[in-house]
């Protein structure tokens, strides 16, 4: 049995576009209405058509649904909340897919009473953005973190975790100030760094720009590629978990000055204990399915022996 009939999107970014396209492959009878605040977002995709219907606001999107899910930059969830609280039936769950969970509860609570709301966060994406760069596969083996509020109807939490297995997902359900924590480490420091490395490098005057891009295969590259993250999705990311983020910050530049002093004091031990250890994390991630084991993250390299192509 389908969890959800009518599914409702609002915001057909990356994100959005990539759940209309796993909806549409997964379960094909499910009636999916898209809604962007962008005219020109909304026409391409009418264009594509990845929805069975496109409305031109939020509201007209979500009269009829059993499921909306929110797809904006957490920063707008608050505005597109008090666009569609008239329109909303009392059965119907409204969700959201944003990188914050703590913030997000708050205004969803505040803005819908009496709704069931209930949050989650696919963590999966891409560095790219808008519709045409969404995927149906985009969730497939990857986690999607349910984070309920406390009273939240459990019949509803399971069609959502249903909802999001059918999509090729793993669920976890935790709370959401865990989640925020986590995040912070695993994804919003991370991007962080990259762009403040990037940010760092391209400011360099010693070394010329073109040197830098000349030469990025030495490692900076990688950074880039989560450097280059949609700008207004990652400032309210980082406007929304505050705390978090920042205590993470503080233990993070402590460690960066013990790697600092080491590297002064020519301590190679304390380097090479620590290099030791984060090349099991990275062999952790591998066995768990979450990124490929070819060399350089499986880039085209002809003169690879087979089986490492
Ligand atoms: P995206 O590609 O930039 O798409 C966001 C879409 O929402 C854009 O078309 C945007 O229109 C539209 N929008 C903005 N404000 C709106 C409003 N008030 N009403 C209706 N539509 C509005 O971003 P995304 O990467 O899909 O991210 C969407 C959400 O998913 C964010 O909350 C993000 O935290 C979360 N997320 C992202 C990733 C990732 O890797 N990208 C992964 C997991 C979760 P405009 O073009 O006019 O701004």
């Amino acid at each position: 049995m389908l969890p959800f009939a009518r599914v409702a999107i609002v915001g057909m970014g990356l994100i959005g576009s990539s759940l209309a396209r796993a909806i549409r492959d997964a379960m094909p009878t499910v009636a999916i209405t898209a809604s962007d605040a962008d005219p020109q977002v909304r026409a391409r995709v009418s264009e594509l058509g990845i929805a069975d219907d496109v409305a031109d606001t939020a509201g007209a999107a979500v009269v009829d649904a059993d499921l909306v899910i929110l797809c904006v930059p957490v920063g707008a969830m608050a505005a597109v909340a008090e666009q569609i609280a008239p329109d909303l039936a009392p059965h119907t769950v409204v969700s959201d897919v944003g990188s914050v969970k703590e913030s997000v509860a708050r205004v969803l609570a505040e803005t819908l009473p009496g709704v069931h709301v209930i949050p989650a966060h696919p963590v999966a994406g891409t560095e790219k953005s808008g519709p045409d760069a969404g995927f149906a596969s985009l969730f497939q083996g990857r986690w999607c973190i349910i984070t309920p509020p406390p009273r939240a109807d459990a019949t509803m939490v399971e069609r959502l975790a249903i909802f999001w297995r059918r999509l090729g997902a793993k669920v976890d359900v935790m709370d959401a100030a865990h989640h925020d924590r986590v995040l912070a480490v695993t994804s919003h420091l991370p991007h962080l760094i990259a762009y403040s490395i990037v940010g760092t490098a391209s400011d360099l005057e010693e070394v010329t720009k073109s040197e830098v891009i000349k030469y990025s295969a030495g490692g900076f590259r990688d950074f880039t590629r989560i450097a280059a993250s949609d700008p207004v999705m990652w400032r309210d990311v980082f406007l929304n978990n505050r705390e978090a983020v920042l205590e993470l910050l503080g233990r993070f530049t402590e460690d960066l000055v013990a790697l600092q002093r080491a590297i002064r004091w020519g301590d190679g031990e304390t380097l090479e204990a620590l290099f030791t250890r984060t090349r099991a994390i990275r062999r952790s991630i591998i066995s768990e399915g979450q990124d490929t084991d070819q060399p350089d993250f499986g880039r085209a390299h002809p003169d690879l022996p087979p089986g490492n192509r």
